[in-house]
């Protein structure tokens, strides 16, 4: 068997002309979406990251701004910034790029984004509408990868589903909404015994690690859904996902690769949450 593909990139290009025409029909009624991305600090990574969401918003119509403070921004002096865009009403969303240099508490300063604008679905109004299955914002990376699914009309109820990593902006979202999606969901991380015994279970398998590779041929069921959320550079530069894509491409039955996957899925949702924030607000749109 030879796994199919999940294609990210057209999907996530789908997905942004969907949303570059409800952004049309917004304009129409009078209202322009818009994302402010604050950036802390100057890491060279957050700084590509915040670069491409700002281009990503411009492509489709959502205005967007950039709001860079340095390392030594003071905690008050952010919280009080992110008060005057919760007040702002050509904002729909906010995001803080994290993460935040040291002294600035990232739990204090997204609790204080007003959750209607938080469009990374980390505030815990949002986390505790996830829990209970109610629409909110969801974080957009797993969100992306729930999204590929249903877009490949891959059934997700009644699947086992393992999810291998439990951080709070992946694992642990991704694992809540396939089980709010009626999957019976298996969660392991760094302290799981015998990890293969349990990947080997899984009809549909995440893997969101951040070690290269660490998902080989031998721990997939034949036929098994591979959905590789990791992105790890090797000292070549080069970057590979957390499955060794080479080998499980001959057992599983579809599979993301890296990059091209997940990846491009993110800023996707963000533009998504985002549009969706700015509907909300006008009154035309739903949550979830
Ligand atoms: P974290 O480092 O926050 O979490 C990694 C998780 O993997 C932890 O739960 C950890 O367990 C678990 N883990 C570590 N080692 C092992 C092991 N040997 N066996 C089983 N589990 C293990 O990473 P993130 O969740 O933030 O990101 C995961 C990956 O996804 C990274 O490669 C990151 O770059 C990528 N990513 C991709 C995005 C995209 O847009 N496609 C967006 C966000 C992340 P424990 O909790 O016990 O420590």
């Amino acid at each position: 068997m030879t796994a199919r593909n999940i294609d990210g990139k057209a999907i996530a290009q789908a997905f942004r002309a969907e949303c570059a025409v409800r952004v049309g029909r917004l304009k129409d009624a009078g209202v322009v979406p818009g994302l402010a991305v604050v950036i802390v600090g100057d890491d060279p990574a957050s700084k590509v990251y915040v670069r491409n969401k700002a281009k990503a918003c411009e492509a489709i119509g959502v205005h967007s701004e950039v709001h860079a403070m340095s390392a030594d921004t003071a905690q008050a002096h952010l919280l009080k910034f992110i008060a005057t865009l919760n007040a702002d009403d050509a904002i729909h969303g906010i995001l803080v790029q994290l993460p935040l240099p040291k002294g600035i508490d990232s739990r204090a300063v997204i609790e204080a984004i007003a959750p209607e604008k938080d469009v990374d679905g980390f505030h815990y109004s949002n986390v505790g509408r996830l829990l209970v299955g109610e629409p909110a914002y969801y974080p957009c990376t797993p969100w992306g990868a729930m999204k590929m699914l249903e877009h490949e009309s891959i059934a997700v109820e009644g699947k086992h589903a393992v999810v291998v990593g439990r951080s709070t902006i992946v694992g642990k979202p991704m694992a809540l909404m396939l089980l709010n999606a009626g999957a019976t969901v298996t969660v392991c991380h760094s302290k799981t015994r015998d990890l293969a015994a349990m990947t080997r279970q899984a009809d549909i398998l995440v893997a969101a690690v951040g070690k290269p590779r660490i998902i080989t041929g031998d721990m997939v069921k034949l036929g098994a859904v591979v959905i590789d959320v990791g992105i790890n550079r090797l000292p070549d530069g080069t970057l590979c996902g957390d499955v060794d894509y080479e080998a499980v491409r001959q057992i599983a039955s579809r599979i993301t690769p890296v990059p091209g996957g997940v990846g491009p899925m993110t800023i996707a949702m963000l533009l998504g949450n985002t549009v969706k924030a700015a509907e909300l607000a006008a009154g035309t749109g739903v949550r979830g």
